[in-house]
């Protein structure tokens, strides 16, 4: 196959792990018959888009452009494309491709298979350059990859959905949340908020564990039903063996023994935040009343889409706060200080 002419695009980027991002130009594949081209609106500030451009995961190439929470509109779309049409307001996330046949793609839980593209730091299939992610104009995605925004929901506000709204989502309806349940949250952050905001929406009691005083107010708003502040050793006693399920976002290091013994007999902690040192385990709050310790990540394509659409209908979207682009510099400093409600998102239309 000969390869697909390349456009050029705007974007921001780091040149190294000690750089700050800066306005450059960078390459995407034009158009292949299945694709579709984007004009980037808004994008997302994840987490993982700082690790990703200060090399914290060890495996970024420079230059490196982040931001896999992608919302905007089609300029144009290939000749086999069937579902997207040219002006739809379309989404694309972490993946945006993989290898479509191995049990993961097969089971429409393509954010688990060995051969997937992410949206940033893997190989682009045509180019083969690395994968640069939505701090740009445009985008080229395959049709398979690219999400459907729901018309009545603020685009801005959908576009952190793409990453902290599915990481969330997933587990709650994996294992299966619902009415006459109690469900822990663990941190009010980009994921824990989008954590409450689903476990309300599926019909569970809400209780939302924080470090922080000054965000209750902020929580039972977003639909916690109880705020317990996990520092105080009363206010966590009172919650032991009361819970179903508990959906631990939190990334830095933390007890989770204190939260094992929180859960009923038969309960689950999920982890979908990802701590950089091992987090320590002890053998009997699990053992002793059958309790499971699990961990999610994103979702896939089929049940992106169904998050999507059930946001459409429940009115469900992201707390931003818009930023420019050349505020992404900032905004890190801020991430990292947690002093966000609850997403950043770049306005592409700030890239001139
Ligand atoms: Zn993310
Ligand atoms: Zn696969």
């Amino acid at each position: 196959m000969s390869k697909p002419i390349a456009y050029s695009v705007k974007a921001y980027s780091a040149v190294s792990a000690q750089s700050p991002l800066a306005a450059t130009t960078i390459s995407r594949r034009q158009p292949t018959e299945s694709d579709v081209q984007i004009d980037i609106l808004y994008c997302g500030v994840c987490h993982s888009d700082l690790h990703f451009v200060r090399n914290e995961w060890h495996f970024t190439q420079y230059p490196a452009v982040p931001g896999h929470e992608i919302v905007g509109r089609v300029k144009a779309v290939g000749g086999a494309v069937k579902k997207i049409k040219v002006g739809d307001m379309v989404g694309v996330g972490c993946l945006v491709d993989s290898c479509r046949t191995c049990p993961d793609c097969l089971a429409g839980l393509e954010q688990f298979c060995a051969g997937t593209v992410m949206t940033y730091g893997s190989v682009e299939k045509y180019l083969g350059t690395p994968t640069l992610g939505g701090y740009s104009q445009s985008i080229v995605v395959t049709e398979d990859f690219v999400l459907r925004i729901p018309a009545n929901l603020n685009p801005a506000a959908v576009a952190p959905l793409l990453c902290a709204g599915i990481t969330t989502y997933s587990p709650l309806r994996h294992w299966k949340v619902g009415p006459g349940q109690k469900v822990g949250i663990v941190g009010l952050g980009g994921l824990g908020h989008m954590g409450v905001k689903f476990a309300h929406a599926f019909g569970a009691h809400v209780v939302l564990f924080t470090t922080s005083p000054g965000k209750t107010a902020d929580a039972l708003r977003l639909g916690a039903h109880e705020v317990v502040l996990s520092k105080d050793e009363a206010q966590m006693a009172a919650q032991a063996g009361s819970f179903d399920f508990i959906l631990d976002a939190v990334s830095a290091t933390h007890d989770l023994n204190a939260y094992f013994n929180l859960l009923k007999r038969d309960g689950n902690l999920v982890l979908v935040g990802a701590p950089e040192k091992p987090l320590s385990v002890a053998a009997f709050p699990l053992i002793m009343r059958r309790r499971s310790f699990s961990g999610s990540l994103i979702g896939g394509l089929p049940e992106t889409q169904e998050m999507l659409d059930f946001c459409g209908q429940h009115n469900i979207t992201s707390d931003v706060e818009m930023i420019r682009m050349d505020q992404i510099n900032e905004a890190y400093e801020r991430m990292l200080k947690s002093d966000v409600k609850y997403r950043f998102v770049i306005d592409l239309a700030s890239l001139k």
